[in-house]
């Protein structure tokens, strides 16, 4: 049997058992920082599965290797979730796991512990098969990502030294084959004024008026941000303004004005800042915060609450080999598309150019919403295509 055929024939083989592994997690709450158990949950389905090298890094992300060749894949899933909600609005508990009618109910299902079991699925496949081909095929169960998008791969390559050629990233694509999205940024303006008693406010500085004012400039700027073909438009929102003063007999002498940047292709932090300069007066001042909260291990890990936009072109041979992989299970072209949200790719290829496409089951939009769920079938066919990929990406190597 043809490589392709046996691979699809395991995926369906193990339809149910990739549906239960997913059953498994879900039933585990697990949100960001407070990821120990399901991560305990997959190590051991995976060591069940027979996959041998299994650890767990210093923050907490889970790294199983199957193969040993000279070229490193990476397959990455982000294990934690978002919380319920309101949990009246769910018609199955969130944490149910509940399979039924060809579906898997649940808080995660789609976002994206659904990737996570369909690389259970497929790293027991290889490791059936005992790959052992031109790759080293990573499969990483990584965490925090819901609370500060790549900083988990920002651990796992500048600390682990796990620098892969390539990327998949299995957040939910609806089983498009994704190549892109755009980045994101904080910032804070810190205002300063100058306090005076509320009947002479002559006397003082008004940190509301200045507010106002920048708050009326930034509506203007997200007007003419620039647009990107694939991408989007670059947006920028004030979300949140916040002024202190010695009592509301007083002129308010200190502001915070939390700004929520998306960066579209060509956009970056310099150029996010300049604009900002640009039309802020001198008593602002812009910071990039830090991300500092601990991991469940303890581990603090900062980073500046950038996210590089990222993309790459159609032509490129990952991409390619994506298509190819779609092709010879499917029989059919994959949709070529992008992410609205963002993913571990402001890492992975944003700030380290790795190379990244993104590829998984189940619709985005169920994600963080009520009623989340997935169906089975895409369960099956990411398994098969996680399964299938370096082994298409070696056969184009080599010709
Ligand atoms: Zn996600």
């Amino acid at each position: 049997m043809d490589i392709v055929a046996k691979i699809k024939a395991k995926a369906t083989e193990y339809r149910q058992y990739t549906a239960e592994c997913l059953a498994e997690m879900v039933k585990i709450p697990s949100v960001s920082c407070e990821e120990e158990a399901v991560v305990l949950k997959i190590k051991e389905l995976l060591e069940n599965a027979g996959v041998r090298n299994v650890r767990i890094d210093g923050l907490g992300n889970l790294i199983a290797r199957v193969g040993n060749g000279p070229k490193i894949l990476a397959i990455d899933a982000h294990i934690d979730t978002v919380d319920t909600g309101d949990e009246s609005q769910w018609d199955t508990p969130p944490f149910s796991g509940l399979i039924k009618d060809g579906w898997v109910h649940g808080r995660g299902t789609v976002d994206q512990e659904g990737g996570a079991a369909s690389m259970i699925a497929a790293a027991r496949i290889l490791t059936e098969m005992n790959y052992d081909g031109d790759y080293s095929v990573y499969f990483t169960f990584t965490v925090m990502e819901e609370d500060c998008d790549g900083m988990c791969w920002e651990y796992l390559i500048n600390e682990e030294n796990l620098k892969p050629d390539f990327a998949v990233i299995t957040e939910p694509t609806n089983l498009g084959l994704y190549r892109g999205h755009r980045g994101r940024m904080e910032m804070e303006l810190w205002y300063k004024g100058l306090s005076a008693h509320g009947s002479a406010p002559e006397r003082g500085r008004n940190v509301i008026y200045s507010g106002s004012k920048v708050a009326l400039k930034i509506e203007e700027l997200n007007e003419r941000l620039k647009t990107d073909e694939f991408l989007g438009k670059g947006t920028i929102a004030p979300t949140l303004f916040r002024t202190v003063s010695p009592s509301l007999c007083a002129i308010p002498d200190q502001a915070r004005m939390h700004i929520d940047r998306r960066l579209t292709w060509g956009e970056t932090k310099e150029s996010a800042v300049g604009e900002l300069e640009a039309i802020c007066g001198d008593d602002v001042t812009i910071e990039v915060p830090e991300y500092d909260r601990p991991g469940y291990k303890g581990t603090v890990y900062k980073i500046e609450k950038y996210f590089p936009t990222w993309k790459i072109e159609e032509n490129h041979p990952l991409v390619q080999a994506g298509k190819k992989t779609y092709k010879s299970l499917f029989n059919e072209t994959p949709r070529i598309d992008k992410w609205t949200f963002s993913t571990n790719g402001v890492s992975i290829c944003g700030r380290h150019k790795i190379p990244c496409i993104g590829f998984g089951p189940g619709n985005e939009v169920y994600a963080h919403a009520p009623n989340e769920k997935v169906p089975v079938e895409h369960l099956e066919k990411a398994a098969a295509f996680y399964a299938l990929l370096p082994f298409i990406l070696a056969a184009d190597e080599t010709g």
